[in-house]
């Protein structure tokens, strides 16, 4: 099928995509990478009035370390993430997540802002954001406001952001040196959106855990943090019988929901699977303190 029709503009400055945002009252989409938001418009599931693209604004593009944080304009590529020497050393999490973004066409594409906007229960970045507890920074007509990872995702396909808002900017805080790390996760296909998928950070000193960060992808409407699982690894060290429960701790903390791709009991199943071989390689990873 093909679109519906709609006007099409390219503003070169977010000030003008904000004006256009404003002209059309809701009724207008971002267009960021397209990789999400194209097909929707073929399978007319969405039906603007308008496409506002953002993809003539450079301005919206970069990778910047900025007081123990890294900060990506929105419309940087998934593929420059990938490749970032700064992502690598800094924020080595979201290197191993990106490479389970769909192909390489796709995260040619698509952007870490369109993701994170398009909130797909099933995608990497937000279980990142959320396992690192970063933020973005939304522009609308009001001015800017920085939203953290747990305040962003409501449900479904669904944010915070309101219609007239743009992300801006993505800051996810630089893990800590020497910590280990591990996305781990289970598709049906190479490429495909993740049945479920684990981010796991852990520091340790010795057989302590100093700090444990775990959240999911895929197993509801929104990633979801497992503190209960982290604390039992802060709390009981990183030992076989600590991990093991931690895993089992992080079954119990999700409620997946099942769809035509697994059942929920099956996603249950498979969170515990995952969190235990991501803390197990985030363990590998990681120094001694
Ligand atoms: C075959 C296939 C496989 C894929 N596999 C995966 C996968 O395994 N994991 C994964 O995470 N993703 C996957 N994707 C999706 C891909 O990563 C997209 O790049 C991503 O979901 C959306 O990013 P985008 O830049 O293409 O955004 P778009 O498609 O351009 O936009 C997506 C939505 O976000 C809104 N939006 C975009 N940018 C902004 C902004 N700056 N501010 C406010 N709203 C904005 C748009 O209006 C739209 O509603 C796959 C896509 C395809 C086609």
């Amino acid at each position: 099928m093909k679109p519906p029709k709609f006007d099409y503009h390219a503003p070169a400055s977010v000030d003008e995509a904000l004006s256009l945002l404003e002209r059309y009252g809701g009724d207008a989409k971002i267009l960021a990478g397209g990789q999400s938001l194209v097909p929707l418009l073929n399978f007319r599931l969405s039906r603007p009035a308008a496409l506002v693209d953002l993809n003539r604004i450079p301005a919206l593009a970069y990778i910047r370390s900025h007081d123990g944080e890294v900060r990506f304009g929105a419309m940087t590529r998934q593929r420059t993430i990938e490749f970032s020497p700064v992502v690598a050393e800094r924020v080595p999490l979201l290197t191993e997540a990106t490479r389970w973004v769909g192909h390489l066409p796709i995260r040619s594409r698509g952007t870490i802002g369109g993701s994170i906007a398009h909130a797909d229960p099933s995608a990497e970045y937000p279980a990142v954001l959320r396992a690192l507890e970063g933020s973005i920074v939304a522009r609308g007509p009001k001015g800017e406001r920085a939203v953290a990872a747990g305040d962003l995702f409501r449900s479904y396909l669904t944010t915070s952001l309101a219609a007239d808002e743009i992300l801006v900017e993505v800051r996810l805080p630089a893990m800590p040196a020497g910590a280990g790390y591990a996305f781990e996760e289970l598709a049906r296909r190479h490429g495909d959106f993740a049945l479920v998928g684990i981010a796991a950070v852990i520091a340790r000193e010795g057989a302590r855990c100093t700090l444990a960060r775990l959240a999911t992808s895929g197993t509801g409407p929104v990633p979801v943090r497992l503190r209960e699982a982290e604390q039992i690894l802060e709390r009981d060290g990183l030992g076989d019988a600590a991990i093991e429960a931690a895993g089992r701790r992080a079954s119990e903390l999700v409620e997946p929901d099942a769809d035509i791709h697994a059942s929920a009991d099956y996603r249950r199943h498979l969170t515990g699977v995952l969190t235990t071989r991501a803390i197990r390689r985030a363990v590998t990873k990681a120094g001694h303190g």
